[in-house]
């Protein structure tokens, strides 16, 4: 009989699985995958985004909804931790921009390696090909007894924590099978949606694939009440047009605001609108766009935008602002100039909503984390059962806020399954 099972091999059952056996605990991981670690050796484009190098506070924006829940487990280990963690085992880690830490190699499988040789070395019992079907319970006393395997035999333990991770991206062994198991054991899991997934349009540009490839730098994106008229939420970064609208950086981080909207008022299309200059207002830029038009006072406009924005573009918001491309700046009214520079700072864009929750990058919703005590990550309704990474009701934006949560409630709840009382 082990002290601890821990029940998935992602970032937080690795990390839950370190944590515990470095606490003392008699430690079996097991995975229904035949390897280990398959989402994290594909995250960040295969180089892994192991963590964010963000102060405390900046972490938690970056995990929208019940981020302020991760103030207790980031109290006990955090992306610095993380950080610290991995440069022990002898991975050298590099800063790239908005604080994303990946490993000087870029090599998500190095990651995934050192991880695995870090709990062989501390005695984890490791199964693979080993589909855990239920969590098994004692009612009487509301206390976790072991897990049933899809294979019949039953394994037995006083702590078992459950890192299976959410239902997107299925082949990497995230199918969502730690929902119905919350649920037996009495949790609230609050509704699942699709979040960091590219996001569809129904506008006439992109069914005609005019923008399709077009990436935007530095741009503002936004979501917009289709009642008020209002910003729900705007991101800044950069983004990219698809074949079936868009997605990069803030595409994705904008799209739980697509779906929350699309469901919290019942209606089919939530207008966006892209600011491509949000560094100036839209008097600066009109002055700024004029000046470039009079210098090249003969050409045709199409020509006369090159270099001012996207090539590919120009002829987009030429049509949007209803102007000729081949007018010249003589031939153009004032108005016309505003309405361009207006389309420049509000481009819109009809979304209908996202790709589906399977090809999403994280699962959005999950086991309610009123339910967890944050500082153990312990069920509040059965003892000895703990909850770590995406199967929480807990997400962050990609720039590793993910994984850092997966790294740092798997190592709190390992800590506390084999710590017990003595944790807290
Ligand atoms: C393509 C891609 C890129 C990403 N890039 C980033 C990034 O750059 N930065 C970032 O922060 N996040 C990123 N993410 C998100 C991040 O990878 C996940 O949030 C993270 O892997 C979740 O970790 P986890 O341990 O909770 O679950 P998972 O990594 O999903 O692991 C769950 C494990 O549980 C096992 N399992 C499931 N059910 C059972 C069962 N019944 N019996 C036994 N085992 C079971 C599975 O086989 C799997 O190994 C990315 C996600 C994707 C899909």
């Amino acid at each position: 009989m082990s002290d601890v099972i821990i029940i998935g091999g992602g970032p937080s059952g690795l990390m839950a699985a370190a944590s515990a056996a470095e606490h003392g605990a008699n430690v079996l991981l097991v995975d229904k995958g035949n390897k280990l670690g398959r989402k994290l050796a594909i995250s960040g484009g295969g180089r892994c985004n192991v963590t964010n190098r963000a102060e405390a506070d900046e972490l938690i924006k970056h995990i929208p909804g019940n981020g302020r829940f991760m103030y207790s487990p980031f109290a006990i280990f955090n992306n610095e931790n993380i950080i610290a963690f991995f440069e022990g085992l002898g991975i050298k880690l590099k800063e790239e921009d908005r604080g994303r830490m990946f490993p000087v190699n870029d090599k998500a499988i190095e990651v995934v390696r050192v991880l695995l040789n870090r709990i062989r070395a501390l005695n984890v019992e490791i199964r693979t090909k080993t589909e855990v079907k239920e969590v098994v319970f004692d009612h009487s006393n509301q206390t976790v007894t072991g897990v049933k395997l899809a294979s019949g035999e039953v394994l037995y333990a006083d702590n078992v924590i459950i890192a299976v991770g959410g239902m997107s991206v299925p082949h990497t062994g995230s199918t969502g099978d730690g929902y119905p198991w919350a649920k037996k054991a009495g949790h609230t899991v609050t509704e699942l949606y699709p979040t960091e997934v590219p996001i569809t349009c129904n506008d006439s540009f992109i069914h005609k694939k005019e923008l399709q490839g077009v990436s935007l730098r530095e741009v503002r994106l936004s979501v917009i009440d289709p009642k008020k008229g209002k910003v729900i939420k705007a991101h800044e970064g950069d983004m990219i047009f698809t074949h079936f609208g868009i997605s990069g950086p803030i595409g994705l981080r904008c799209s739980q605001y697509v779906v929350k909207a699309k469901k919290k008022h019942g209606v089919k299309v939530i207008p966006m609108t892209i600011d491509l200059f949000p560094s100036e207002n839209e008097g600066e830029l009109q002055q700024r766009l004029m000046t470039v038009l009079k210098d090249q006072p003969k050409k045709a406009l199409k020509n006369a935008l090159s270099g001012f924005v996207p090539e590919r573009m120009i002829a987009t918001l030429l049509k949007k602002a209803e102007i000729d491309p081949l007018q010249i700046y003589h031939d153009i009214t004032q108005e016309k100039i505003r309405t361009l520079t207006s389309v420049m700072k509000s481009f819109s864009i009809n979304a209908t909503g996202t790709l589906s929750i399977e090809k999403a990058f994280v699962t959005g919703g999950g086991v309610s984390v009123k339910e967890i005590i944050p500082k153990r990550m312990e069920s509040k309704l059965v003892k000895g059962l703990f909850f770590c990474g995406e199967v929480l009701d807990l997400h962050g934006y990609t720039g590793g806020y993910n994984i850092t949560v997966a790294f740092s409630t798997g190592y709190t709840a390992g800590r506390a399954a084999a710590l017990g009382e003595d944790a807290n």
